[in-house]
Formats: C-alpha cells, sequence, structure tokens
C-alpha cells in the first residue's frame, strides 16, 4: 500500500536552506495573486537561481521564504509546484527528520486522490 505523507503545517521546509525555484507560469499566477506586474515582482521578490537558469524566490534576512508569515505562506492558493509537491513527489534521505509530515498507508486510489488533491498532479501510485 503507497505511503501518502500528510504535511503538519510546521513549516520547516519554508525555513530551510534551499530555493524555491519558479517557472514562468508560476511567476504570472504569483504576481496576479499579488496584484503586481510581473516586472515588479520580479524586482522585489526573486533572484537568479542557482544554476542561472531561471528564477527563484529571495529569503527573509532569518534564511525563512520570504512569503512565509508566521505559519502562514501569503501565496498558499498559488504557491510553487515545488512547495506543492514536497514530500510526496519529491523529497532527500533524512527529509522526515526535520519534516513532521505523518506518513499514512493509503490504498491506490485514496493515494491518487490526496496526490491530485494537495499537487493538482495526477500520478500513478509506487
Ligand atoms: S512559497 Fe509558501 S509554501 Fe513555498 S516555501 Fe514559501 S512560504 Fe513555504
Ligand atoms: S516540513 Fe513537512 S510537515 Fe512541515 S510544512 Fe513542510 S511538508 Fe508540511
Amino acid at each position: 500500500m503507497p505511503i501518502f505523507w500528510e504535511c503538519d503545517r510546521c513549516t520547516a521546509c519554508c525555513r530551510w536552506p534551499g530555493q524555491v525555484s519558479l517557472t514562468p507560469p508560476e511567476i504570472s499566477r504569483i504576481a496576479a495573486h499579488l496584484n503586481l506586474p510581473e516586472p515588479e515582482f520580479i524586482a522585489r521578490f526573486t533572484r537568479l537561481n542557482s544554476t542561472r537558469t531561471g528564477l527563484a524566490l529571495i529569503d527573509q534576512s532569518d534564511g525563512s521564504c520570504i512569503f512565509l508569515d508566521g505559519s502562514n505562506c501569503r501565496i498558499q492558493p498559488v504557491k510553487p509546484q515545488q512547495c506543492r509537491d514536497f514530500p510526496n513527489l519529491w523529497n532527500f534521505p533524512g527529509f522526515n527528520e526535520v519534516c513532521q509530515a505523518r506518513p499514512r498507508e493509503l490504498s491506490p486510489d485514496d493515494w491518487r486522490a490526496r496526490i491530485r488533491a494537495s499537487t493538482g498532479r495526477e500520478v500513478a501510485p509506487p
């Protein structure tokens, strides 16, 4: 039975080092959500990513994501796919030592439905 990692909203993944990459459609969606022209959104909230191949969100002075506000994401309805996909569709060895998501054993159909609801993706169960 596939395991679905149920987010506990601990916000650790919004605070640890790394980068949140942005696709062009994500830039458009987030700028619209914030009622900003895209050039202004890009200038205020993004930087070149580490491979210099695109843009990523900037951090706050403590290293947390620029859109983390307490325990909330200020762009939750339009947050980047990279954020939506963690930890079920990507993670790293030992991730669950810092991520508080709870493992739930689900039927393949339920797993697929939970993935669809949380990431917007259609993915075959592992
Ligand atoms: S965009 Fe939202 S969910 Fe993604 S890292 Fe920033 S605060 Fe967290
Ligand atoms: S670290 Fe894990 S439990 Fe915490 S907000 Fe991110 S996905 Fe959810």
